[in-house]
């Protein structure tokens, strides 16, 4: 695996495979890498010639400075951790060499970037477009793979390419969970052990109030999970919302086309996770 932190660089070996013709499949990453992470880089490698995974963690999509201070970063174990499974290039690079200047756009994603995450976390999304416009541009992938984890995301992503009319296809993978149901994320290495084991109850709520939703309902679906969180001292709610699957637009009644997505501070740590209902 080729470890590269300047842009020049990067851009040379890809020119490279390019003239080669070989595909690029990417997978954008903060770092903190865990199998969910692994399982976007075996399935780029199941569909690309060659894989590039980036660990940047982006400064301008967090909204909250002691959230930006605290991300985990453990760059030499997630080194190893893809050249085990078989990555080609990493790239991390500096925040100097991804943002030489401010980066002063903003993109209009219109009710996809206002609701959710995008009323909860201001400028969150547009800094997420910011960097992955520019990693896109670096890397010129053919496909790039993003988990429905963060499933407002991988919405957001594909209206960019769509806004800027990028020439790569936006593949979205399967959540992973750990064996007690909590969605793998590198922030639950955050989590203390108490509150690791509280964490473990986001998917059983989900879950059970896919149940309620189906027998009784939408509204006794939200009220199930304001009681159900609200019941755990360590947990609070940030949100818990039943959308349309495609438009994010928020559901009054039953429909076919439903997702629940929600947010939950456990202590300090805000975790989220989605279930199509
Ligand atoms: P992050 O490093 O948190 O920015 O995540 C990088 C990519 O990995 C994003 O596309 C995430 O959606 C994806 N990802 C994070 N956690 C999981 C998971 N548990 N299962 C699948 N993909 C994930």
């Amino acid at each position: 695996m080729r470890i590269i932190s300047r842009k020049t660089e990067l851009e040379a070996l890809i020119s490279d495979f390019r003239s080669q013709g070989k595909t690029i499949g990417f997978v954008p990453t903060m770092g903190a890498l865990h199998q969910g992470h692994l399982s976007l880089v075996a399935q780029s490698k199941a569909g690309t010639d060659v894989t590039v995974c980036s660990i940047f963690v982006n400064p301008t999509q967090f909204n909250d400075p002691a959230d930006l201070q605290r991300y985990p970063r453990t760059p030499d174990k997630d080194a190893a951790m893809l050249e085990q499974a078989g990555c080609d290039v990493l790239f991390m690079p500096a925040v100097e060499e991804v943002y030489p200047e401010k980066d002063t756009r903003t993109f209009d994603f219109g009710r996809l970037g206002q609701v959710l995450d995008g009323a909860a976390r201001p400028g969150h999304f547009n800094g997420v477009g910011q960097v992955l416009s520019i990693l896109f541009a670096m890397v010129q992938p053919d496909k790039a793979y993003f988990g429905l984890k963060d499933y407002q995301q991988v919405q957001i992503v594909k209206r960019l390419v769509q806004l800027l009319h990028l020439p790569v296809q936006i593949v979205p993978c399967d959540i992973l969970r750990e064996p007690d149901g909590l969605a793998m994320s590198s922030r639950n290495a955050l989590l203390g052990a108490e509150e690791r084991a509280v964490a473990a109850f986001i998917p059983a709520i989900m879950q059970e109030a896919k149940q309620i939703y189906n027998d009784q309902g939408l509204e006794a679906s939200e009220q199930y999970v304001q009681q159900a969180v609200a019941a755990h001292p360590l947990m609070k709610l940030d949100y818990y919302k039943i959308c349309d699957r495609d438009t994010l637009e928020e559901q009054t009644r039953k429909s076919d086309n439903a997702i629940a997505l929600i947010a939950v501070f456990v202590g300090k740590i805000r975790l989220i996770d989605n279930l199509f209902l």
